[in-house]
């Protein structure tokens, strides 16, 4: 058995079609294939499920921010069916038996497909590597993400074993040497309200160290949440020298900068918001080519933790039921990125980079999510799937609602238009 959506605009090999789309067994169709229940999806996008290379789950260690449930119900909601969880946890999967606590969970109560990193050392203390090779075979790649790998000959080693395992290291790059008790951008807005800053160099210094060692190891490497300038322009050299390299950077480094912050816990994440001529070198960067994707880095905190304003609250805000719906709003129906754009930024990029997923091709898993983008809406945290409430994003009008989405066929989150369960 299996189910068709009817007339969708949908997103295939890098291009919008008004077509068909057929689900059997769990996997899209070929076309033609069988006769199946319709479900009209005319009005409607059908897109391949997001995939986000950057989210925090909090499980294990941290249930009361987070689970594999609440987060995967969260993806679901924003139109993800792919995340990739970082390793910050207790206990940080830096060995088989702490990456099993984790595997379990998400065997257990993960609604979306979720794939762990492994850390790149031992409970991401940057003394010591993890057990890289056996965890080789049960994670996406390797990360210590909420904190930089401080030591350079820690970091060659890290790249010279990644690369033996064919394995990405994905870097979180934060110099501790020059954070100075810092917790917003160094800039206009910090001097003005009395704020301890963390400057760019923090970011930029490390990602080129690493620069520099990816071209001795050879290893192939992500850096995660690019927030500055420097840092595009380093990647965009690096890129033209020809090295492994790609990045990512997150929907509020694009849509927000330091003038738009407020005396608020929900404007603080790491890095920072920066500059505008950050923001704008962010958004150019993307559209050519040097920022290849983007992620949400999904960061929930309790409330209480990010009620202590700028300079008490914890670091890191919710994302995965905002991202596609404000990127849209903000960046494409003003002609800044098109849809397609958008698309391999959330989709085919880290498909690509990462192994994952397939996009919608008979044969392939039937991941997708239906959007109706002429739904208007009000972000409002009381609605989030999320236990993380706090985004700065409240209040913002955006275009573009999720109806529906599935993974392997099934519904992870629907919004009750269609009830195709049963028919798989
Ligand atoms: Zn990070």
């Amino acid at each position: 058995m299996g189910y068709t959506m009817l007339g969708g605009t949908v997103y295939r090999d890098g291009m919008l079609l008004q077509e068909d789309v057929s689900i059997s067994g769990g996997v899209f169709a070929s076309r033609g294939d069988g006769n199946f229940p319709r479900f009209d999806c005319s009005s409607y996008f059908l897109l391949p499920g997001f995939v986000d290379v950057h989210v925090h789950l909090r499980e294990p260690g941290f249930l009361y921010k987070e689970s594999i449930a609440t987060g995967t119900a969260a993806a679901a909601h924003g139109g993800y069916t792919t995340v990739c969880t970082m390793p910050n946890l207790s206990p940080a999967p830096d060995c088989l038996e702490h990456l099993r606590v984790q595997t379990d969970a998400i065997e257990k109560d993960a609604r979306v497909r979720v794939v762990p990193y492994g850390t790149i050392t031992r409970d991401e203390g940057g003394r010591e590597l993890s057990d890289m090779e056996a965890l080789a075979p049960y994670v996406v790649a390797f990360s210590d993400d909420g904190r930089g790998v401080q030591d350079g000959d820690m970091m060659r080693r890290a790249m010279e074993k990644a690369r033996s395992l064919g394995k990405l290291i994905v870097a979180h790059c934060e110099d501790n040497r020059l954070l100075r008790g810092g917790y917003i951008h160094d800039g206009a807005y910090a001097a003005a309200h009395g704020h301890r800053g963390i400057c760019s160099e923090s970011e930029w210094g490390q990602i080129a160290r690493d620069l520099e060692l990816v071209a001795k190891t050879g290893c192939g490497y992500h850096i995660c949440h690019v927030s500055t300038k420097e840092s595009v322009a380093l990647i965009r050299k690096a890129k033209a020298a020809g090295l492994d390299v790609t990045c990512e950077t997150a929907p509020h480094y694009l849509l927000m900068d330091e003038t738009m912050l407020q005396e608020d816990g929900r404007f603080k994440m790491n890095p920072p918001l920066r500059a505008p001529e950050d923001r704008e070198a962010l958004i150019e960067g993307v559209q050519d080519g040097t920022i290849d994707m983007i992620a949400t880095d999904h960061a929930p905190h309790s409330a209480q933790e990010k009620s202590r304003g700028l300079a008490g609250s914890a670091m890191g805000i919710v994302g995965l039921e905002t991202a596609f719906p404000l990127l849209y709003t903000y960046l494409v129906r003003p002609g800044i990125l098109t849809l397609e754009k958008l698309m391999e930024l959330m989709h085919d990029a880290p498909c690509r980079r990462f192994g994952l997923g397939g996009g919608i091709a008979p044969g392939q898993a039937a991941d997708f999510t239906v959007y109706d983008l002429s739904s208007e809406w009000t972000v409002d945290p009381g609605n989030f799937l999320s236990k993380g409430r706090s985004t700065p994003f409240a209040g913002w009008r955006v275009q573009g609602a999720c109806r529906l989405t599935a993974v392997g066929g099934r519904t992870a989150w629907s919004d009750g238009t269609w009830d195709m369960e049963g028919h798989l």
